[in-house]
């Protein structure tokens, strides 16, 4: 593989080098750049007949990430996804209707994998053509729904214009990821479908969903250590961290064929924690994470991550789980000003004035003392912010408004 004999051999690393693992921090890192830089094969370690799939991701900028697997890869994909579907708590006796997209994205047929290997029922419903979501619900007797946190909310909302109430439904459970989510969104979906919900993590680069999920304690995601192997590191210095300590989640596949990565970057900043579960699985835990160190805005110096944001506008009553946070990205992140739109409901909204009025000093003499910083609010109309089917849009650049 002609990027990692090139990065070893710059930074003078032999096999000899890596006897224990204490040793791994003499290997470089791998980023996002590398894959960019290499698009689109100079990552793969193997010849193009032993790969019998290539999915992609949109990556963050420019060029998708490209990642090929052997079977192999994708044997270890759907046994790792089985794990992770069973410490969610789904058995072989659910029916499991897979709303995360299938094709390219790695989400839907990471769980599709998963679910047929457990031996559930699996609906491969992909997402959007919300409302045939609901009857297939409501006709099929789903008891486990898979999508992204986002597109759970849009669900609840097509159902109650449809008059359904997700409550009454056989639903009984919830596994989301793929993208940023807080505590209170957890319970806010947990109480508009009547279920459960369950927190998973995974990235196409390492093999996409399947690195590490949730167990019924919901104290952390066990990270699958005997395919993954992780690390935290301080982003700015590269600096191994302490267990406990927060900063950016690296990770070295152990097992991977077509793709194998050593000390991925993922830009996810979590902490690790290695205590033996009360479920009974011993394998690391990570927490949720809180935020990633390139979604980070610094707003007159001071860092915010948009998951924050989402915890203190969910804490607020009247407002809805949909909002936008708009950044001049000419300045690449740095900007002086903080504008949040945040969507209010129908309630408020046909309420007089003074509601509206209450609620906007509210949010941001909340968002001043947890962000430490003054934010704009501006409070729009229900069902104004565009819907997410796949991952929800969060932060956009004042220019595309
Ligand atoms: P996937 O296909 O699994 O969504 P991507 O490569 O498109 O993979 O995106 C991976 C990124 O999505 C992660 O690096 C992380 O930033 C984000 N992500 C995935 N799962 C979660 C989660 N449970 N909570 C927060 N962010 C997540
Ligand atoms: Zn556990």
């Amino acid at each position: 593989m002609p990027f990692y004999r090139r990065t070893l051999k710059e930074k003078g690393v032999t096999p000899d080098d890596i006897q224990s693992l204490a040793d791994l921090t003499k290997l470089p890192f791998t980023s996002k750049l590398d894959f960019r830089d290499n698009y689109p094969f100079g990552l793969m370690a193997v010849s193009m007949e032993q790969v019998v799939r290539i999915h992609s991701s949109s990556g963050t900028t420019g060029k998708p990430i490209i990642a090929p697997y052997t079977q192999h890869d994708i044997d270890i994909w759907a046994e790792v996804m089985a794990r992770t579907l069973t410490s969610a708590g789904t058995t072989e006796n659910d029916v499991l209707q897979n709303a995360y997209g299938y094709g390219l994205f790695t989400g839907g047929l990471g769980f599709h994998h998963g679910a047929e290997l457990l031996g559930a029922t699996v609906i491969p419903t992909s997402t959007g053509n919300t409302k045939r979501q609901i009857l297939m619900i409501q006709d099929l007797g789903t008891t486990v729904i898979t999508c992204t946190p986002s597109y759970a909310i849009t669900l609840h909302e097509a159902a109650r214009e449809m008059g359904v109430d997700l409550r009454d439904s056989t639903l009984r459970l919830g596994i989301h990821g793929a993208e940023p989510w807080s505590e209170k969104m957890r319970a806010d979906i947990e109480d508009r479908l009547g279920i459960i919900a369950i927190n998973v993590y995974g990235l196409t680069e390492v093999i996409g969903p399947g690195v590490s999920v949730e167990c019924p304690y919901k104290c952390g995601m066990h990270i699958w250590e005997d395919h993954f192997l992780a690390e935290v590191i301080n982003p700015e210095t590269g600096e191994q961290l302490p267990y406990g300590e927060e900063g950016e989640l690296v990770i070295t596949t152990l097992t991977k064929e077509a793709q194998p990565v050593i000390r991925f970057r993922t830009r996810d900043i979590i902490s690790l924690n290695p205590e033996p579960c009360e479920c009974g699985r011993t394998m690391v835990r990570m927490s949720r994470l809180t935020g990633r160190s390139d979604d980070m805005l610094i707003v007159r110096g001071v860092n915010v991550f948009p998951s924050q944001i989402e915890s203190v506008l969910l804490e607020v009553e009247g407002v809805e789980p949909h909002y936008l946070i708009i950044v001049d990205r000419q300045h690449a992140f740095k900007t002086d000003e903080l504008e949040i739109w945040v969507e209010v409901s129908d309630e408020v909204f046909s309420d007089e004035m003074g509601k509206m009025e209450n609620l906007e000093k509210r949010l941001r003499s909340e968002m001043d003392s947890v962000l430490g910083i003054a934010a704009r609010i501006k409070l729009v109309e229900p069902r104004t912010i565009a819907r997410a089917e796949g991952k929800a849009k969060r932060v956009v650049d004042r220019s595309e408004l």
